[in-house]
């Protein structure tokens, strides 16, 4: 299998994570510069229906990785399994989606093989001689290293959320041809009886899967303010977010942060409300389709990377843009 590019796939309870179909299409991006064959695998117990799912994209081919041992998340019975599929098939890249699951057995996997990982990766071109460079962010993203694999292949490379476009994963004209693998995992590799998966909160929302979100920051003043985002978004059919300071300040539930120390988004539209736009800020949600910023400091960073921008006091603007939004969901 030289020359192949392999994509692990994540699955929970029966569905695959978003950011695997981003990683598919980080993977597709890479195969369009390299030519490189892409095959794709899923792991788990009873896990058909996500390789099903998978095939329908551009592959050539989706493996279905199935153990009882692998029923529920853990890291070792996770390494032992994908090691040995790894090390059988021998592809040139192993691309994953950066998920705290693939944080948490990915360096084992890759040193398991005596290989180096290049980890929250958001972006790759081609450097010297053709040799594939990564990017990664540094210093909470204030810098971009540029990084690249000096060890014999497979490399393991992890794409950040948000990095590319699940939606740009392109459809196959037919299904890729799916296997099931057994994997054997040997007695006494697990040495951990996974628990049941930690749930943030009983109302966590995951901003990962919201199309649009309504983002507050400190320009909206007091915590009662918050009301009229919440209405936009309403109306907008979409979640309301908030910078660090509002949800610190317990205005918004944590799990609405978007940032460095909250959730990374990469929703089709993010507006920006009264967000400076901080770098810790950026990083969660750059990524955004379109990205609109409420701003009455016409110098805010936030306007660097807006696709629209309107300079303005968000008390006016607020109310004025729920009403347009409810005007035209009437008149459509
Ligand atoms: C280790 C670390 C981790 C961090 N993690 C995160 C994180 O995950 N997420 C995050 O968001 N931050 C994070 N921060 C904090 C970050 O550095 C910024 O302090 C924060 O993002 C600023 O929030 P803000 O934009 O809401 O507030 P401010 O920077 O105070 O900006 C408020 C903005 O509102 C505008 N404004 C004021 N009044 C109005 C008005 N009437 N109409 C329109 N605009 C108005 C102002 O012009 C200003 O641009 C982190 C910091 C550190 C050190």
């Amino acid at each position: 299998m030289a020359d192949t590019i392999l994509v692990i796939a994540e699955q929970r309870e029966g569905k695959l994570n978003r950011v695997s179909l981003e990683t598919i299409a980080a993977a597709q991006a890479i195969a369009a510069e390299t030519g490189w064959t892409i095959e794709a695998a899923v792991f788990g117990n009873g896990i058909a229906a996500m390789a099903t799912e998978l095939a329908a994209k551009k592959l050539a081919k989706v493996y279905a990785i199935e153990s009882p041992k692998l029923a529920s998340y853990e890291p070792d019975g996770t390494v032992a399994a994908l090691k040995a599929f790894i090390g059988q098939k021998a592809p040139k890249l192993v691309l994953m989606p950066h998920t705290y699951q693939v944080r948490d057995f990915a360096p084992q996997l890759a040193t398991g093989l005596a290989r180096t990982l290049i980890s929250d990766v958001i972006g790759f071109h081609k450097g010297d001689g053709g040799k594939l460079v990564f990017t990664r962010q540094m210093f909470q993203g204030k810098f971009a290293a540029d990084v690249s694999f000096a060890c014999d292949p497979p490399h393991f490379v992890t794409f950040q959320a948000g990095a590319f476009r699940g939606d740009k994963a392109e459809a196959g004209s037919s299904a890729a041809p799916v296997e099931t693998v057994a994997a054997t995992i040997a007695d006494g590799v697990v040495r951990n009886q996974p628990e049941a998966p930690f749930k943030e909160a009983k109302q966590a929302v995951d901003l990962t899967q919201a199309e649009i979100i309504v983002s507050v920051g400190r320009g909206i003043k007091e915590q009662k303010n918050i009301e009229l985002a919440k209405a936009l978004a309403d109306a907008l059919g979409g979640e309301i977010a908030a910078s660090r300071p509002i949800c610190d300040a317990g205005w918004l539930p944590m799990d609405r942060q978007i940032g460095s120390s909250g959730q990374t988004v990469a929703p089709k539209l993010y507006l920006a409300v009264g967000i400076s736009g901080a770098i810790q800020h950026i990083v969660g949600m750059k990524g955004a389709r379109s990205i609109i910023a409420i701003n009455k400091d016409a110098e805010a960073p936030i306007f660097e990377i807006a696709d629209f921008g309107v300079v303005g006091n968000l008390f006016d603007i607020l109310p004025l843009l729920t009403e347009e939004v409810k005007k035209a969901k009437a008149g459509s």
